[in-house]
Formats: C-alpha cells, sequence, structure tokens
C-alpha cells in the first residue's frame, strides 16, 4: 500500500477537528518512517527483488519493530500520547477526540498494509505472519489505492471549507499522487538497493508531508489578502 495510505489523512481531517493535514500525513506513515530509520540503521531487514509480488519489490522478511501488529498498537499509543503531551504548545486542537483520531491514523497503516501486503506482517517479534496479499494482483491493488485516494479526498473536500484556489490545489494534488502510484505499480524499473529504498521513503514521504502543508495555507494566505 503506498497513496491509500493517504486516503485516511484525508478522510480524517474536518473543520471540527482542525488537526493539521500535514500531522495526519505524518501519521498514516509514521510505521513506514520508523522502517525506513531501522532499515538505514541496519536494524530491520530488506529485501529488493524484481517481481516479488506483480505490484511490489519489497521482500520485507524482518520487521517487527515497525511492523508487527503489537509494535503497530504500541506506535500508535505513543503517537497519541505524543499528540497529547504537544498540542497545547503547538496549538493544535487538545481534545482527546483529536488525540483518538492521531492515534487511529497510525494504526490504519498496518490495516492497509495487512491487505496489501504478502504474508510478512508479524503479530509479535518476528512470529505468526500475515498479508491478505493483494500486492499479488497488480490491477485490483491498483484499483484499491486509487478508490480510497479518491474517496478520502472527496470526504476533505466536503469536510472542510475552503477557497476555490485551495480545492483546486487539492484536486491538483490528489493527480500527482495518482501519476505516483501509477509509476509505482506500472514503470518498470531496476531495483533499488535496500538503503536507497529506505532513504526514497523518507525524502518522498516528507515531500508529500510539505506539500499537505502547503495545502492547507492556500486558504490563510487568502483570508490574510481579504483583510
Ligand atoms: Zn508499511
Amino acid at each position: 500500500m503506498f497513496v491509500g495510505h493517504y486516503s485516511v489523512a484525508f478522510a480524517a481531517k474536518s473543520d471540527k477537528n482542525k488537526i493539521p493535514l500535514w500531522l495526519l500525513f505524518v501519521a498514516v506513515q509514521f510505521l513506514d518512517y520508523i522502517w525506513a530509520t531501522l532499515v538505514l540503521l541496519g536494524i530491520e531487514k530488506l529485501r529488493v527483488i524484481k517481481g516479488f509480488t506483480a505490484g511490489s519489490m519489497l521482500d520485507s522478511y524482518f520487521h517487527p519493530y515497525s511492523h508487527s501488529l503489537i509494535a503497530a498498537i504500541l506506535w500508535s499509543s505513543v503517537a497519541a500520547i505524543g499528540y497529547t503531551s504537544l498540542c497545547s504548545r503547538f496549538g493544535y486542537p487538545c481534545r482527546k477526540s483529536a488525540a483518538l483520531i492521531v492515534g487511529v491514523a497510525v494504526f490504519s497503516h498496518w490495516i492497509l498494509d495487512f491487505l496489501a501486503h504478502p504474508r510478512d506482517l508479524a503479530i509479535y517479534d518476528n512470529r505468526w505472519k500475515v498479508g491478505f496479499g493483494l500486492w499479488n494482483y497488480r490491477g485490483p491493488e491498483f484499483a484499491l489505492e486509487i478508490a480510497m485516494l479518491v474517496g478520502g479526498i472527496i470526504l476533505y473536500l466536503a469536510r472542510n471549507a475552503m477557497s476555490k484556489a485551495r480545492k483546486m490545489a487539492v484536486i491538483g494534488f490528489g493527480i500527482a499522487l495518482v501519476v505516483v502510484q501509477i509509476g509505482d505499480t506500472y514503470v518498470p524499473r531496476t531495483p533499488l538497493s535496500d538503503e536507497a529504498t529506505a532513504m526514497g521513503v523518507w525524502i518522498f514521504y516528507t515531500l508529500f508531508v510539505i506539500i499537505a502543508f502547503l495545502l492547507e495555507k492556500v486558504r490563510s494566505r487568502k483570508q490574510i489578502n481579504a483583510l
């Protein structure tokens, strides 16, 4: 699962909860940030094999600290508690429901990875591996990613009042994410090393976080101009 994760961030954000979209973008990929960091540190292991599954080259044969079910529950709790302790300092909404949304957004990553991954997600430690394996079916997996993304963006547009400029920017970003997913699923390429893959995760995911941050500035700038 790749861009499908962002559907949860888009769907979770509303004018009511006021959680920044960029923060939800970090939350839904929090487990992958930990994973990429641990791969770079040599603690978690990854092989990049051409044709490993129809939709992905990643053989994540050892990632218990970022992607086991128990680890996912722990990291989701850490994120919710971390959000609770830092929200007031940054002026973000501090209701319990906001912290819960952040925690659930982190956990959603595991659920969606469960749908896509072959049996490489451990329940705890490196044991009892599960995974529905949609990555073995390129078309359906791609369709699910796109359908989820579109659904998430529709919800985001419906639940957040915004200027036309921001609406267009959101749709443009959505189209860009679809193009990224087409590239990831369908464009043949030579496998990168495990370290380059992990670096790519950091770079691309952070780029998306920055775009999500800028998206929600579009309206602010308009408001400032209106004053
Ligand atoms: Zn993942």
